[in-house]
């Protein structure tokens, strides 16, 4: 793989010449709570026509945001992030939370925030807001030129299963996802004119999954190797099974959903390799898979 944000990963370029689709899926951030320097924050892009939607906001979103813009996704300028949709509220799927608040607003944004998401996401943005005051006066007060007022707001919206946003581009449906002790995490479904994408969020293996696509056109799912989970510490095996999904469970739920495309981030591969991970999919599933990095787009 190349350097990440110097290059314009190949897979973006063929987006970009041959026969773009209208509905692109943009991998921004692949990581998990593990600080790898090649993999941000979990965040994935549903752009459609030059509207981003984006599900979950780990480190670095509003930067991987800007490295796809470079690369030719206008919609994923700064001054246009006023959408996102929150899995759950773990912090490595939060962590840019301020920064998607309060970056675009000094980089133009004129409207607000809106972001929808489980019970404590208003809290949330609260303690954020709160946490972040004297800056806020600052500029606002401290003479540096004026950003726009609205810019800075962030309407939140907590949500619960269903259809919970629709315009003229996309309906997003959430559904409940297994994910250990939280009370609301979900999934989000987005149905475009032309695809349908389903993101599983992080989630223990569960079959509203592969209800919710069905022959979608692509699911992106979370998922961790049997490999490396064996060697894993008895305690952290017992944390992992119950809030997450391996790789041959994934293998079995795709089998069931048939999506067109197999996307896996937040992999959680310790001493394997993403061959033996591909490897343990295909064993029980014989459709397209890929391994997600950051800035993919498909
Ligand atoms: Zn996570
Ligand atoms: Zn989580």
């Amino acid at each position: 793989m190349k350097a990440l944000g110097t290059l314009v990963p190949a897979c973006m370029l063929a987006g970009l010449f041959a026969g773009t689709p209208t509905t692109k899926v943009v991998l921004l951030g692949t990581g998990t709570p593990n600080a790898d320097p090649n993999r941000f924050g979990p965040s994935v892009a549903i752009v459609v026509d030059g509207s981003a939607y984006l599900v979950d906001f780990g480190v670095g979103v509003v930067r991987r945001a800007a490295a796809a813009e470079h690369a030719g996704i206008a919609a994923l300028a700064a001054k246009n992030l006023t959408r996102a949709f929150a899995t759950h509220l773990h912090s490595d799927h939060t962590l840019g939370f301020a920064d998607l608040i309060l970056s675009p607003w000094v980089l133009d944004r004129s409207a607000p925030l809106e972001v929808y998401g489980p019970r404590g996401l208003q809290a949330m943005a609260d303690h954020l807001m709160a946490a972040y005051a004297d800056d806020i006066r600052i500029r606002t007060t401290g003479g540096e030129p004026a950003h726009a007022d609205q810019g800075r707001r962030v309407e939140v919206h907590e949500i619960e299963s269903g259809i919970i946003y629709r315009d003229d581009r996309v309906t997003v449906t959430a559904f409940p996802v297994p994910h250990g002790d939280w009370p609301q995490a979900f999934g989000y479904k987005f149905q475009t004119t032309g695809r349908t994408v389903v993101i599983s969020g992080d989630s223990g293996p569960d079959s509203r999954i592969d209800e919710q696509c069905r022959r979608c056109d692509v699911l992106v799912h979370e998922v961790y190797s049997e490999a490396g989970f064996a060697k894993r510490p008895p305690e952290w095996q017992a944390y992992h099974a119950r809030y997450h999904t391996s790789s041959r469970q994934l293998g079995k739920i795709a089998a069931r959903a048939q999506p067109a495309l197999l996307v896996l981030y937040h992999q959680l591969i310790w001493t394997s390799t993403e061959e033996e991970l591909l490897k343990e999919v295909r064993s029980v599933y014989a459709g397209k898979v890929v391994s997600a990095h950051d800035l993919d787009v498909y």
